[in-house]
Order: C-alpha cells, then structure tokens, then sequence
C-alpha cells in the first residue's frame, strides 16, 4: 500500500495528499506533519517504512469539508485520493485514484466558498517593464485579462485580493512578498506564447483571439494560458462556462493605488474586518450574487460616464417606486446563487438542491419581469430584457426533479415521481413489495385451496411460499421446491421468482437510473450554460440597484451631478461610517477647482481632519460607481485617479519603516497624479525630525500644485504651511475647530475657511488619559518654549523658522554653476563670458 501511496504522492509533491482508507482521509509523512499543525489533528504513528516509524494523521471522511475549507484558507492544496475498486474482491491494495484536486484559486464547492467574495486564481507573466495578468473567477466563470506596468501590480494585487497566484519559478517584484496569497511557481516554458494562444482558441472554438480585443497583449495571453491549462487540470474537466475572456483596460477605471484601497475601508477595515466598512454600510442586498457584485463594483469605479448615469438613472426610478422595489427586494430573497450554481452545472458538479435552487430562482422570472415592466430607464429596460429563461429548461426542471430533492444524489430521491416510467416501476416495486406479496398470498390460497399458505421472505433464501407439511400434497404443479423442513416445504413459483429478481434488484437500479437520468438533466442543461449565466448577472444587478435605491432613502443619499469643468463641490458631505457612530453628525462643504486646487486643513488632533478628507474620497468613489452619495448636493468633473497618503503603518513584512512607507506612497503620488486627480495627503513628514518633516511638506504641496496640479486636500499640524496660501492663489486654507469649555475641550466638527488658531495639543493628550502630573510639567514647558521663541523674534509659533525670507529650500541654478566652475582654467574672455551668464541666471531672483 505504501508503493501505491508513493507512486501517487510523487505525482503530487506540493500538495497535501488526502488518501482514503475506509472511513478516513490519510495523511502520510510530512503531509502528516503538516496537517497535524495546520489542523490541530492528533499526529501518530504505525509500523515502519525504511527502518523509521511512519507518521499519520487523518480526517473521518464525513467530517473532511471543515478541514478542506481550513486548509483552503491557509492557502494550501489538497488532492484527495479515493477508492476506486471494490475492497471485496481486489487482491492487494484496492485501487485508488486522484478524484478532485483543490487549491484556494480553483474551489467551486458551496461549502468550501466564502459566498460575499469571489475566490480568484491569478496568473502573472512579466515582459520587459509590463506584466500580463489574468484572472478567473471559476465560481461564475468570469475571465478576464489586463496588461499593466510592472509598479502597478502592487495596487492590481490589492484590488484583485486572488486566493491563488501562478507565476513563473524565476520571476521576482516586491509586491508580492507583502502579499500573502497561495503561490505556484510553474516551469518558464509553460509560458510559451504560441502553445497558450492555441490552447485558449481551442478553449473558445476560434481561430485567433483577434476577437476579444488580445491582439498585441502578448504577456497578457501568456498568462491566460497557463491559467486555463492550471485551472482544466484541477477540475480534471473541460471547463465550457468559460467561454470568452474580457479584456480590461486601465483607462476604463478610477484608479487607485494599493494603500489608497485600504486606506478607504472599503470592503474591510484596516483592522481586517469586513465591517463597519463603506461597503457594510451599503450592503442591503438580498442574494449572495449581489453582495459580490457590490463589492466588484466599489472596487471597480469607471470612468465611462454615460454608463454611471444610467445607473443613476436606473436607481432613481427605483426610488420613486418604492412598493416595487420592496417586492423586488422579497424575490431577490428567495432567489439561489444562480451565478455559482450554474458553473457548477457546467462543470457538472452541481448537487441536486442546485437544480431545484435553480428551478425555483427561475420561476420567479415571470414575476420579475412583471414588477418591472413599467420601468423605463435605459438600464432597467435593458436588464429586464434578458429575464426570459428558455421555457423548455423551466419545464425540464419542474418535471424532472422532486420538489424537495435530497441533498446528495447517492442515495437517490431526487428525481420526480411521474418523469420516467422505468423509475417509477422500479420504485413502485421498492413501495409496493409488501402489498404485492399480500395480494399473492391471497391469490395462492384461493388457487391451492391451502388456507396456512404464507408467503414469506428471508435474506438467505429470498422470497418463498411456505406449506405446512400436512398439505404440501395439495400445492399447485408449478410450485418448484426450495428448501424442506421439519413440518414445512418452501417453495418457489416463477411468478414469485421475477417478482424476487426484480424487487431485489431495484433499489440498486433504481439508484442507478437516477444516476443517469440526472447526467441527462445536467446534459439538457449545458447548451444553456450561456444564457443562464447572463440572467445570473442580470438579478444580480438587479439586486444591487433595488438596494441602492432602499439605501439612498433610509441613509438619505443624493445623485451626484457629472460636469465636464474640474471640480468636485460637495455641499453637505458626511461619512457613512462616523455617522453612524456619532450622535449627531455634522456635514462639510468642499470646493475645489481650477483656481481653488488645494485645501490646506488644519486643526486639532480629533478635529475630523481625517473623516473629511476621506468623506471627499468616498464621495468621490461613490459617484465614480454610479451609485448615490451621503451629501445634500455633488457636482463632479472628471477624475482619473484616487490617491491618498492617510495613517502610518510599518510594513514590517517588507521591511519597510513607516517613515519609509510614506515615503513610498508620497512618491507614487508625485510621480502619478495627473490635473484630474484627487489626492488626499494627511500629515507628511509626521515621520521624520521636524525641520525634514516641513521642508518635504513644503516641496510636496509645491509639486503638487505647480505640477501635478491635482485636486488636493492637504492636511498638516505644520502650521507654516498656512503660510503657502499667500505664495499660491490657487491654495486655500480651512480648518476644523475647538472650543475650550471650563477644563474641557470641545470639537465642533465643522469645516471654516482660514487656518486654525491653536492646535490643542495638550488638551487632547488630557482627553486621552495621559496623567494630570505629565500634563502639568508639559504645560509649563509649553509657555517656556514659547517665551524663548518670542525672545527670538518669533510669532508665537513654535516651529517657525526665524528670519526672512523663512524657506529656502532650493539651492539656485546660478550657484550651482560658480560652483561648478574653475577660475584658474579661463581665459580672461572666458571669464567674462561666465559672469554674464551668471547675472543672466540671478536675474529673476
Ligand atoms: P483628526 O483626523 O482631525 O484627528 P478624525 O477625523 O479622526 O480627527 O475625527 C475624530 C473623531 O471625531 C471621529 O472618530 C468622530 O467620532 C468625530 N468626528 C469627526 N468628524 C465629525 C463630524 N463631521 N461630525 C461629528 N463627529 C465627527
């Protein structure tokens, strides 16, 4: 048995081997070891293999989902080895094979899914300075390709989260080492351009992949290969639902970079937790398929306008019906995850609940399309148009499958009374046994006048007539003998021996009928996989858009207005998530434009300097989703990117320091943001001694408004900078303020021009419990400082550099010119030649 396990082991070495003995799953050696970690299972041991005791762990068969779904999520793979002889009559080991193979990328299984999130399997494949992705979503068949520039895979990765990622061995970026997802490093020559251009036109029965718009994607394509070719050898199926990919492209999204995704809490917290989250406060969806699809469209902001509006459109006529979008709401509740279900279908995996899942969501068709017909926005129009499931399929379900079918097919009950005539005799004679024998027995003693006649059955000997010895001289001529006892004769007749053979046999064909009458039912469904899949899209949609419209009343959101002029003007912008944590919540204006480029935000620490600026952020997405806003009123011009450099984290996995991790950040902002951007920077150079700090504080806004010239808010404890508003017109400054009641501080949360007066330092640290002593001796150093500072000729400000003019950061060109020169090397000519050039230089300063 140990050869069998080798032989199939060495097949499968990065893998976790699960080989089934009897009534457990097995694991061997280091996979034991392994696993008796991972899973917290007893680790043992049993004879020996080469001289040393072999170690084991194991599972019980029927409890081995909850470990699989562990092991999934640790981001390991599992190929489970099953029994395919008969344990009876083989001789040696009973034959096994690998029958599933699961990795994180590739599950389809309910169980073993998370239904508010698609599992993804990536696939990377680098040339030059871009890198090929593509991506699947096996659970719907969802497959998708994008080539990007290779410092842009950080912010694919996060936007992405893939449960799998497959790579070439020799392929090194930084982002992947603080990315933890499963691995797969696979041989460089499966990234062979021709052989995975051919595999996927075979895939899709085309002759070039000209028609998904892949010409020239070459990296791209690679990396749908191997993907495809990983994916087919997991499910050791063809994989038919995947019957096209979709290129994407990075101008069709408002980008953002990896931090700024967490940074938002968009889907989850910083924390890691999937609430409060902008998107927990959104998500009133009432199917699993328009959870995920939610969550797809938060983190897929487009650029496409007239695509927004119409989803804009499509959710304010839901808005004016509200019965109707109550009633949409209520079937959306009855309605199975018929994206998933119907891959599984496709990949004939599908168990018999999701057939009648299916059935039953189906069935509410009619009176989906009923509830909307008087819907005439464009969207709502076009959706509603795909809602007609062909009505051969409805009815093939309807008939074929029991109305409660069981959960799995093996021990039948799934498939209809009244469907197949074969099926239904073989069960009548399963149901009907006792009443036939009756009847026989009845029919026996009449015909043999034999009034003790008992027809009778046991396991030895089947079914038999029993006669008294005393009358066994009375039985009919065709009663053939089977057994003689001491005061009885058995007999057999040719009626009751086919009744015997049928009625033995049947619970195994009936069993077996099943079987195949449901590989047929899977069969008529295939041809469908295609439709079925766009009406699973189209409820999910749905379903997203009737809850937005239910959103946009109970958290009183607006639509926001689109503009071709740059600018975002939010009148009355709140934060979801603070407000629903605060007593009363108080809403903020922002305006920015061309001639109002930046806000420089100051104020105290607990002012809500952060929520602003991250409301505008939110906002912002929001509309870029095309979904309502928590303000009063949003005009918005265009925008490209969302940039923010918000909070200070280590990012210890990369060995980077938080300082350096700003630094990062800030710099992907300066080299990236374009005049349509929206950066939001909280507290630059918060990470270094003071005089860095401000001095790159300084640059930064510099930068960004002389070249980058984005929308920005800046929030700073700098209070110099407040000064930058007199060198920029296009800067302006507003603040948050406090009041000071009795020993109290009090924030009043509302956002006024100017630059804040004070920054109450001391009064937040009391706030925060640090000791009444600390604060004291920090108070009377407090007024030294400032003292000294006075003495000085300061203004009161305790950072501020002394003497006019007070920042000067750049060295001039003329400067760096003398110094670049040698005097005793000129000529006279020379000389003067240089000394023009140099007043030249000076000229402007
Ligand atoms: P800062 O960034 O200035 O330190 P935060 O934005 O983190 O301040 O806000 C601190 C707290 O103040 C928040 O957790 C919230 O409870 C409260 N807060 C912030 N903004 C508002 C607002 N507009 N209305 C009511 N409460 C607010």
């Amino acid at each position: 048995m140990m050869q069998q396990y080798w032989r199939i082991k060495a097949e499968y070495p990065d893998m976790l081997l699960f080989y089934r003995m009897g009534d457990f799953y097995e694991l061997f050696h280091a996979d034991a070891e392994k696993a008796a970690r991972l899973l917290d299972i007893t680790l043992t041991t049993r004879g020996a293999s080469a001289g040393a005791p072999i170690k084991m762990a194991g599972v019980p068969y029927h409890a081995a989902e909850q470990y699989l779904a562990k092991l999934l999520k640790l981001g390991e793979s599992v190929a489970i080895c099953e029994q395919v002889g008969d344990p009876a009559t083989s001789k040696g080991p009973v034959e096994r094979k690998v029958a599933r193979i699961l990795t994180p990328g590739t599950v389809t299984d309910n169980a073993l899914l998370d239904e508010k999130s698609s599992s993804l399997l990536l696939a990377l494949a680098p040339h030059d300075k871009l890198i090929g992705l593509a991506w699947l979503d096996l659970a719907s068949g969802r497959f998708t390709l994008l080539e990007s520039v290779e410092n842009r895979l950080a912010a694919e990765l996060e936007r992405l989260r893939p449960a799998e990622i497959l790579l070439p061995e020799d392929f090194e970026h930084p982002a992947l080492s603080s990315f933890k997802s499963a691995s797969k490093r696979l041989p460089t020559w499966q990234f062979d351009l021709d052989a995975n251009t051919q595999s996927l036109c075979r895939q899709f029965g085309m002759a070039s992949l000209s028609g998904f718009g892949c010409d020239g994607l070459n990296s791209a394509v690679q990396a749908a290969g191997v993907l495809l070719e990983y994916a087919k050898n997991t499910q050791r199926a063809a994989l038919p639902h995947i019957s096209g990919l979709m290129v994407e492209h990075a101008s069709s999204y408002v980008l953002m970079d990896a931090a700024t995704r967490r940074n938002l809490e968009i889907t989850e917290t910083l924390r890691g937790e999937s609430a409060p989250t902008l998107c927990s406060m959104l998500d009133s969806t009432a199917s699993t398929m328009g959870s995920r699809l939610l969550r797809h469209w938060l983190h897929h902001p487009l650029r496409d306008r007239d695509a927004l509006q119409q989803r804009l459109d499509a959710i304010g006529q839901m808005l004016e019906q509200t019965p109707t979008c109550d009633a949409l709401h209520q079937l959306f509740k009855r309605c199975a995850d018929v994206e998933r279900i119907v891959s599984r279908v496709a990949l004939r995996s599908a168990r018999p609940r999701d057939l009648s899942g299916l059935r039953d969501s189906l069935a509410l068709l009619p009176d989906l399309r009923h509830l909307l017909e008087n819907c005439d926005s464009p969207r709502l129009a076009t959706l509603t148009s795909f809602l007609l499931a062909p009505s051969d399929i409805i009815d093939l379900l309807l008939r074929s499958l029991k109305a409660e079918p069981a959960s799995v097919l093996r021990e039948g009950g799934v498939i209809a009374d009244g469907f197949d005539a074969d099926l239904d005799e073989l069960r009548a004679i399963q149901n009907n046994c006792g009443e036939f024998l009756l009847a026989l027995e009845a029919r026996e003693r009449e015909r043999s006048g034999i009034s003790t006649l008992k027809v009778e059955y046991n396991k030895v000997h089947g079914f038999y007539i029993e006669v008294s010895r005393a009358q066994s001289e009375k039985v009919p001529d065709d009663y053939r003998r089977r057994q003689t006892l001491k005061n009885a004769e058995r007999y057999t007749t040719p009626e009751l021996k086919a009744f015997e053979d049928k009625a033995l046999s049947a619970s195994e064909r009936a069993l077996a009928r099943e079987k195949m009458l449901y590989e047929h039912l899977l069969d008529a469904l295939a041809p469908h996989i295609g439709i079925l899949q766009s009406i699973a899209a189209v409820m999910a949609e749905l379903d997203v858009l009737t809850a937005m419209a239910e959103r946009a009343v109970r958290l009183n959101l607006a639509a926001p207005v689109f503009t071709s002029e740059a600018v975002i003007d939010i009148r009355g912008g709140r934060h979801l998530v603070v407000e629903a944590q605060v007593d009363e919540f108080i809403a903020n204006d922002v305006q920015l434009a061309r001639t109002r480029q930046m806000l420089l935000i100051t104020g105290p620490n607990m002012g809500g300097k952060s929520t602003y600026m991250r409301q505008t952020a939110l906002i912002v997405l929001l509309a870029q989703c095309g979904l309502f806003v928590p303000a009063e009123a949003v005009r918005l011009g265009p925008i490209d990117q969302i940039f923010t450099r918000i909070g200070a984290s280590d990012d210890l996995a990369g060995g980077r320091s938080t300082f350096m991790v700003e630094m990062t950040e800030t710099a992907n902002i300066l080299h990236n943001a374009t005049e349509n951007s929206l950066v939001l920077l909280d507290e630059i150079g918060r990470g270094t001694s003071t005089f860095d700090g401000l001095a790159l504080a300084y640059a930064c806004a510099r930068q960004l408004i002389e070249k980058n010239r984005s929308h920005t808010l800046f929030a700073t404890h700098y209070f110099e900078l407040t000064r930058l508003s007199q060198e920029y017109k296009q800067i302006a400054n507003v603040h948050l303020d406090a009041v000071e009641h009795r020993d109290h501080i009090v924030f009043l949360h509302s956002v006024a021009e100017g630059p804040a007066s004070q920054s109450y330092g001391l009064q937040v640290a009391q706030l925060a419990g640090v000791p009444a002593a600390v604060i004291q001796v920090a108070k009377k150093c407090l007024v030294q400082l400032e003292n000294q500072n006075i003495e000085r000729g300061g203004q009161g400000d305790l950072f501020a550099p002394s003497a006019e003019p007070e920042i000067c950061f750049e060295v001039h060109p003329a400067l760096d010119a003398l110094r670049a020169s040698s005097p005793d090397e000129l000529s006279p000519k020379e000389a003067l030649a240089l000394l023009y050039e140099l007043k030249e230089m000076a000229k402007d300063v």
